[in-house]
């Protein structure tokens, strides 16, 4: 018969093909793939007869399953692989007349059944491996028992043929008998060996018991024992080995001789050792790293009492722009420089010098006994980096932050003293850099609320425990309350009531400000609403409510769609809201900066710039923003606390509210605490007030009482 090009025959081939092609490559045949292929092909045409044939027939799927496993497809990817194959080529290629639907069903049923058929070949097959294993012990043994009633003839080959070393020697330690691989071991001819003391091979690296269990042995004590053990080669190298030692007995059971058998462990320990350098060095630098410094430190602050450290914990300043703008190879040279620079600094055997990462090093001693030695470590690390470095011709300054950390051991671990030190570092940072600070337990105190308190926001904000403060604005000329500023709280589970200076600085930092600032936001716009509700639009018109914006909250993206869709959900009117904004976010600002700012005041928010006076107060500054009112800070309300008040204060209050005016510009002050400061502002002709005088911060309910207060009266 010859095969039509595109008949049955030649469609089954390409299914098998393709089947092969995804299997061959897991299987782990000797077959090449066109063997493999050959294989494959009565499976495949076996399938094909059981899509077609007239009763359905699932014996045939599974004995293909079972084919599989026979032809080296054990690995579990080769039964799906030909599942997936068989799923979507088996009815395209074999099935072409006939009825769709059944021959999918029929095919989906073969695929089940092929794996069925696979997994019981598997099972199989394991247990005939069971089987052999077992019968090739029994067979072990009985070698091993025939072996045990072998003439001494046959105990000389194996002596002189073993790859191990084998030794003989009396229970006085006499050398009676050596094979030839012990030799080889010791590099020497026999008049090395024959005729010397066991005991004559001590090494200085001999662990404590090597001795004591040798002396056990020959005293009949103990049968053997398993030691890792040194011994002096006569050309002066050093021979590790694993040494078995094993009492031979007389027929009596009286104890005879010693059986040594040596491994030679030598290169392998050197590998090891290579490893574990690898494993506990800085392969850029070549300095001990993280690892290697957390042991010694441990081991450091372990030792007996009475002792003392000292720690010095370096990074790099401005590291990062080093190797951002001359690239990281020569970030690199920098490091092994500095590397090269801090092993210089350290000169006594109890001192030492890590690479902790990045540009991170750290200096431990404990060569100390007083707090200024520790200090003087500090300042050599810093003279070391005063002379720049060159690097591609190029001379760089290297300027370092140390957080030093000095003490009794056995007080702290090492994770806390690490800590402690990374914190003293970031003081040190933060306080400009380029220089050393000692720790402190209340600073690291701070420094750890601080951080616990960053670590809870999230879940803080998730489970409810801000809530919102408002303090009435009250209008200068007529004294009614026109709106208030939402001022955030947390109350804290362990703390209590946190102001927002305890937590909106790390708020920013983590970037959480966002969620929270959108939530301050959502709260105190309904807070308006429900104001309005109930207080109507009043005689000064409709309460407004103003939120304190954060310099992030500024620059994400999501301001102004998610200021819109707050207004919009709660129905209230973009003139309700006042946006605060610190001078000092907006210095220096550019246009795209500006702009969401821009967007919301032409949608009828206003923006009011706050702390006003305290930044650069950039005067000129203020036609580019779009503000509505000026937030005079509170620093010019206390030069008003007497009356009369300073007349410095009182002529810069004029000229601002003056200018202010001109602007445009409304100025609201703060921190109004007495009647007479009140009365100062209302003169200068400021607009509105806020302060204790009128009202702490407090429940929304409180504001809708003064309100209503000065509605009645
Ligand atoms: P701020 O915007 O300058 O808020 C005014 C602060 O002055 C408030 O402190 C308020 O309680 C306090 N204050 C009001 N009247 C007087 C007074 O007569 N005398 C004195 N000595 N102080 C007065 P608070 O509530 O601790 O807020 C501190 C700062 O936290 C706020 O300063 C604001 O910058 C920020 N803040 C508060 N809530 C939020 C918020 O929801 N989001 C953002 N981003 N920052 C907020
Ligand atoms: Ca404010
Ligand atoms: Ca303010």
């Amino acid at each position: 018969m010859t095969a039509q090009p595109d008949g049955p025959e030649d469609r089954l081939r390409r299914l098998t093909t393709i089947w092969s092609r995804a299997v061959f490559p897991v299987t782990s045949t000797s077959l090449t793939r066109p063997e493999f292929e050959r294989r494959l092909l009565p499976l495949a045409r076996r399938l094909s007869e059981a899509l077609r044939a007239r009763a359905f027939d699932a014996a045939a799927g599974e004995a293909v399953g079972a084919a599989l496993g026979d032809a080296h497809c054990t690995a579990p990817e080769a039964l799906s692989r030909s599942l997936d194959c068989v799923d979507a080529y088996l009815v395209l290629y074999c099935g072409e007349d006939g009825d769709q639907e059944d021959l999918r069903a029929r095919c989906a049923r073969l695929q089940h059944a092929m794996a069925a058929g696979f997994a019981r070949a598997l099972r199989r097959r394991t247990l005939a491996e069971q089987e052999a294993i077992a019968q090739a012990a029994l067979r072990a043994q009985g070698v091993v028992a025939q072996a045990l009633h072998a003439s001494e003839a046959r105990f000389r080959a194996v002596f002189e043929g073993a790859a191990i070393g084998i030794g003989i020697a009396d229970l006085e330690g006499n050398v009676l008998q050596v094979n030839g691989a012990l030799l080889r071991m010791f590099g020497g001819s026999e008049q090395i060996l024959r005729g010397r003391n066991v005991r004559d091979w001590t090494h200085p690296e001999d662990a404590p018991q090597v001795w004591r269990l040798y002396e056990e042995l020959v005293r009949g004590e103990r049968e053997h024992y398993h030691v890792e053990k040194a011994f002096s080669r006569p050309d002066g190298t050093v021979l590790w080995t694993n040494l078995t030692v094993s009492l031979l007995r007389d027929p009596d059971g009286n104890p005879q001789y010693q059986l040594a058998l040596m491994e030679d462990t030598t290169e392998r320990r050197l590998l090891n050792l290579r490893l574990r350098y690898e494993a506990t060095h800085d392969a850029l630098t070549g300095l001990p790293n993280r690892t290697l410094f957390f042991e010694r430190l441990e081991k450091v602050l372990n030792a007996g009492d009475g002792r003392r450290f000292g720690l010095c914990y370096l990074d790099l300043d401005g590291f990062k722009t080093i190797n951002d703008s001359l690239g990281h190879a020569a970030g690199d040279r920098l490091l092994v420089e500095v590397a090269d620079r801090l092993q210089g600094c350290v000169s006594a055997p109890r001192e030492m010098v890590a690479r902790l990462g990045g540009d991170e090093f750290v200096a431990l001693t404990t060569a100390v006994d007083s707090r200024r030695e520790v200090d003087d470590l500090a300042s050599r690390i810093m003279n070391a980096l005063v002379a720049p470095v060159r690097i591609d011709g190029r001379e760089l300054t290297v300027r370092g932050s140390i957080g030093v950390v000095e003490g009794p051991v056995g007080e702290r671990t090492a994770a806390e003293v690490l800590r402690s030190a990374d914190i003293t570092m970031y003081r040190a940072k933060s306080a400009g850099g380029n220089r050393f600070e000692l720790a402190d337990p209340e600073a690291d105190a701070r420094a750890i609320t601080r951080h616990g308190l960053t670590t809870a926001l999230p879940a803080a904000l998730e489970r409810g425990e801000f809530f919102i403060e408002y303090q009435p604005l009250v209008h200068l000329g007529d004294g009614s309350v026109r709106g208030a500023e939402a001022l955030v709280r947390w109350l804290h589970p362990q703390h209590g009531v946190l102001g927002p200076d305890r937590f909106i600085p790390l708020a920013e930092h983590t970037g959480l400000i966002v969620p929270l600032g959108r939530w301050v936001m959502e709260q105190s716009v309904r807070q308006a609403r429900e104001w309005r509700e109930r207080h109507g639009d009043g005689a000064a018109g409709p309460l407004r409510i103003n939120v304190n914006l954060s310099p992030c909250q500024l620059s994400h993206p999501g301001l102004v769609q998610d200021t819109v869709d707050i207004l919009e959900r709660t129905g209230v009117t973009p003139d309700a809201l006042c946006l605060e904004v610190t001078e000092s976010a907006l210095i220096g600002a550019d246009d795209d900066l500006l702009k969401p700012l821009h967007r919301l005041a032409e949608m009828g928010v206003d923006i009011a710039l706050d702390d006003f006076g305290t930044g650069y107060s950039n005067l000129a500054n203020l036609r580019r923003l779009p503000v509505r009112v000026l937030k005079l800070d509170r620093s010019f309300t206390q030069g008003m606390q007497q009356f009369p008040a300073d007349p410095v204060d009182l002529k810069i209050v004029e000229g601002i509210v003056t200018l202010a005016h001109s602007l445009d510009l409304a100025v609201t002050v703060e921190g109004v605490e007495t009647g007479a400061q009140a009365e100062q502002l209302r003169v200068l002709g400021c607009d509105t007030a806020q302060g204790w005088y009128y009202a702490r911060p407090g429940p929304p309910d409180r504001l809708h009482e003064l309100a209503l207060a000065d509605a009645t009266g």
